[in-house]
């Protein structure tokens, strides 16, 4: 069978060694959408491989594909960027390492999102610069959920599209992704109450230049409630726990 090797920009979102020499990858492309393939030889091959292929490495893989769905072949890549600035501090590669991980969940295979490639590549740079903070993390989830198509509804209520201006005590419905307010809310444990500050103060951190993103922060009880209902409607749409969020949290309780 002939194989066509095609080239694109990827940013690696999962590395498992395999076998003896080789490695497994997920990477996010700009052409491809989500992408699987193998990398034969890839830990010996220090001159093909590079460190493009270490997680959150942003590089240009050569690939093939062999046949309909399965594994593509990686056959070379150029590291791009390896975000060395990243790599030295712990909590800026453990928030990497949670921004890879949603990107993964979040994303198709073979379904181009070039949206969610930018913001990705955008925020790898954000984090590496060195303003990280935890508000910065809730504005990435808002802008992932927006390009995966599944942004919230954080102005109006869900149900009846009453303005969050004329909303008192409105609260977030995770099964929905939107807000409700009191006339549309029937008690259910699915249901936060969530401060109109915090919720303005979402609206506009999610439209804000990364560059201007530190100007703005959810503190104390903000940072909670936006943590809270931005982490049950993920759990909600992916089915599970992001693992890497867990660690984050359980690192910084320790640490901070
Ligand atoms: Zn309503």
């Amino acid at each position: 069978m002939m194989k066509t090797a095609q080239k694109t920009r990827a940013i690696v979102l999962r590395s498992l060694d395999y076998g003896e020499s080789d490695r497994i990858l997920t990477f996010l492309t700009d052409e491809f959408g989500k992408l699987k393939g193998i990398a034969k030889g890839a830990r010996r091959s220090r001159r093909r491989f590079a460190n493009a292929l270490e997680p959150f490495s942003l590089a240009t893989i050569l690939f093939s594909r062999r046949g309909s769905g399965g594994l593509s072949f990686i056959e070379g890549s150029d590291v791009i960027n390896h975000y060395a600035g990243i790599r030295a501090d712990l909590d800026r590669t453990l928030v990497a390492a949670y921004v890879a991980e949603l990107a993964e969940q979040f994303s198709v295979e073979g379904k181009k999102n070039l949206p969610l490639f930018e913001l990705l590549t955008d925020f790898l740079g954000f984090i590496e610069c060195g303003q990280m903070t935890e508000t910065a993390e809730r504005f990435f989830e808002l802008r992932l959920l927006k390009s995966a198509g599944f942004e919230p509804v954080l102005d109006r209520c869900v149900t009846c599209g009453t303005p969050l201006e004329t909303i008192e005590s409105p609260r977030f419905d995770c099964r929905e992704g939107g807000i409700r307010c009191a006339r549309c809310t029937v008690n259910g444990p699915d249901f936060i109450p969530i401060s109109v500050g915090t919720l303005k103060t979402l609206l506009l951190g999610r439209d804000i230049d990364f560059a201007r993103m530190t100007r703005i922060g959810l503190s104390g009880p903000m940072a909670r409630e936006s943590r809270e209902i931005l982490g049950c409607f993920v759990r909600h749409l992916t089915g599970r726990e992001i693992k890497s969020l867990n660690v984050l949290g359980e690192i910084r309780k320790r640490y901070t």
